[in-house]
């Protein structure tokens, strides 16, 4: 309903953008042509959409050009409504639902979803820094008890099959994570050493990947708990903030997607820590999609 009140419909979508990218006040912006503030005029065009043109050159501003939909036959008002899905739900939402949802085919369903997650949940590029949780976790399929009865030898071969999740949080913060390829410390380290800053205390598991000498020289200090010990929290040193994503991670995935493959991992999971970023966020979900939308 409260979408419907703002979007009643496509004119209302793309007389937003409208505004937020080109015209404020709804009538003047800058016109390229002229190089100057100009009034513009909304006229339709032969094919029933509708165009601003420069009542000085006759120049005609497109408001979706260079956006996500611009060029794209579903319609605004749909693309909002499915922006505006993905914004109200704490999972996310699946293709099917989409397709449901929308009443668009299948394929279009995800063509807008890839869109949505891939180019408006985009992580920021600031660094991490302060208190830093790091750890890493197998991504996608699960060790069924199957699995496990055919040896261990099995076992792990379709371990290391799998991707591995990379992920570092600030206490009380922001989160980056990332696909990388392995456990191995070049492929953990990497993208810690590139996003999180020396100025950080690095806690992490025992995990030899780490190596201690290493991470302590570059970052302000490391802690590490000892997991397999069962002492998960001494005092202040655990990666229970890292975990607990993780575990949400897999466990909305497995809710809403079943399962994925190991080529959309990348963006499911980009989905999630964006998610993850803007919980603290006054700013609803939805109105910084719609900003994002703009600007791109
Ligand atoms: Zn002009």
């Amino acid at each position: 309903m409260e979408f419907t009140r703002q979007f009643p419909d496509d004119a209302a979508c793309l007389e937003h953008l409208w505004r937020t990218r080109h015209a404020p006040d709804g009538e003047h912006a800058d016109c390229p042509k002229c190089e100057r503030e100009r009034v513009f005029r909304c006229y339709k065009t032969k094919q029933g959409r509708q165009s601003w043109t420069c009542t000085g050159c006759g120049h005609h501003i497109h408001p979706t050009a260079g956006t996500i939909f611009a060029k794209s036959s579903t319609s605004l008002h749909l693309w909002f409504y499915g922006m505006y899905l993905m914004a109200s739900t704490r999972c996310g939402v699946s293709a099917k639902q989409l397709e449901r949802e929308l009443g668009v085919s299948y394929r279009t369903a995800w063509r807008m979803l890839n869109k949505i997650r891939n180019e408006l949940m985009k992580q920021d590029a600031e660094p991490l820094s302060g208190e830093v949780e790091v750890d890493e976790t197998a991504g996608g399929g699960r060790i069924r008890a199957s699995d496990s009865a055919r040896g261990k030898q099995y076992v792990y071969a379709k371990m290391s099959r799998r991707p591995t999740i990379w992920g570092a949080v600030e206490r009380g913060g922001r989160i980056k994570v990332k696909v990388v390829k392995s456990r191995g410390s070049a492929d953990i380290e990497a993208p810690m050493f590139e996003l999180v800053l020396p100025s950080s205390m690095i806690i992490t598991d025992e995990w030899a990947g780490y190596d201690h000498t290493r991470v302590s020289a570059r970052y302000l200090g490391h802690r590490r708990i000892r997991h397999e010990d069962k002492i998960y929290v001494q005092g202040d040193v655990h990666t229970q903030t890292i975990e607990g994503f993780f575990g949400l991670f897999k466990n909305g995935v497995r809710g809403t997607y079943h399962a994925i493959s190991t080529k959309w991992l990348p963006s499911y999971l980009n989905e999630y820590a964006w998610r993850y970023n803007e919980r603290e966020s006054s700013r609803p979900m939805f109105q910084t999609l719609l900003e994002n939308a703009a600007k791109s």
